[in-house]
């Protein structure tokens, strides 16, 4: 497993994880932000660390 930042999650994400506003996406989708692939972008903390942050803030399940 690659090593990638494991932030610490913010109670506005962790609101949005408590809603269920997340979705689905490709790990090989270019993040619209920084150009880099959403797999480049850190894990959700634990214990939603199988969830990723993108750079506009969403959710996302690779
Ligand atoms: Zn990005």
């Amino acid at each position: 497993m690659p090593l990638r930042p494991r932030p610490v999650p913010t109670a506005e994400q962790l609101a949005r994880m408590d809603a269920g506003d997340m979705y689905r996406a490709g790990g090989d989708v270019v993040c619209k932000h920084c150009g880099k692939l959403y797999y480049d972008h850190p894990y959700f903390a634990e214990p939603y660390e199988w969830l990723t942050v993108i750079c506009n803030g969403d959710i996302v399940k690779l």
